[in-house]
């Protein structure tokens, strides 16, 4: 029986708030994820390894069993689609919103209104549950210059401090999800190695309570 398990992290913003959610909970990469050009790390748990991968790719490694666990935004798991996963903990940090956004004071011009986003599946799903007529186009960035150079009428971007938005000259508009960090495991992992996995999963569970405790408690 394979004794391993290999947790999948999204790089960029997430990992920043991750790697001390996992110190809480007592894992801890063996040397410095930023400090070196490899991907796959032990940690201080045997047979414990993470990998740090581009965050949409995460739920790819997840759901086709390359990892057993990983750690990603809800807005890439609306987006991926949650066949072959579970998503047993809400980690609660990097929170964020899933919006529509467009110019200032600007009304959509085009009876089919035309949406940019790199969230084509949840912008379709979204407009077609308004019953709103959209033409989706996939952009890989930079989504809030669309409007201005005209390439869309709207935008399905995340907003946090709406601060980027707003230097644009651009105001959010609807609220399509709520965001924040989920674990997801495998399904097929986590009947195979359920003994391993369900300690960990226990582990993840106990810090984020613990932190939501310290983060409810009058100051
Ligand atoms: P803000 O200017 O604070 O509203 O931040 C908006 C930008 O930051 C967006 O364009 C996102 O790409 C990025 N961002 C903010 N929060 C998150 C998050 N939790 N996960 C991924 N990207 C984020």
């Amino acid at each position: 029986m394979n004794k391993q398990l290999i947790l999948a992290l999204s790089k960029g913003r997430i990992l920043e708030e991750t790697l001390p959610l996992l110190a809480d909970a007592g894992i801890v990469p063996a040397e410095d994820l930023g400090a070196s050009r490899k991907l796959l790390f032990d940690t201080n748990l045997p047979g414990v390894k993470l990998v740090v991968i581009r965050a949409t790719d995460v739920p790819t490694y997840v759901q086709l069993g390359a990892a057993d666990l990983g750690i990603a935004g809800k807005d890439v798991l609306l987006e991926h689609g949650a066949d072959g996963l579970y998503e047993p903990l809400d980690l609660e940090i990097a929170k964020c919103r899933l919006m529509t956004a467009g110019v200032k004071g600007c009304e959509p011009a085009r009876a089919r209104r035309r949406v940019a986003t790199k969230f084509v599946n949840v912008a379709r799903r979204y407009y077609a549950e308004q019953g709103t007529q959209a033409e989706v186009i996939k952009l890989y960035g930079a989504m809030e210059l669309a409007p201005l150079m005209n390439l869309a009428d709207e935008i399905v971007d995340i907003v946090d401090t709406g601060n980027t938005l707003k230097a644009n000259g651009m105001e959010p508009r609807e609220l399509i999800a709520s965001i924040s960090t989920r674990l997801v495991v495998n399904k097929a992992s986590m009947t195979m190695k359920h003994d391993m996995l369900k300690p960990l999963i226990e582990r993840l569970r106990l810090a984020v309570a613990a932190r939501r405790k310290t983060s409810d408690a009058p100051a």
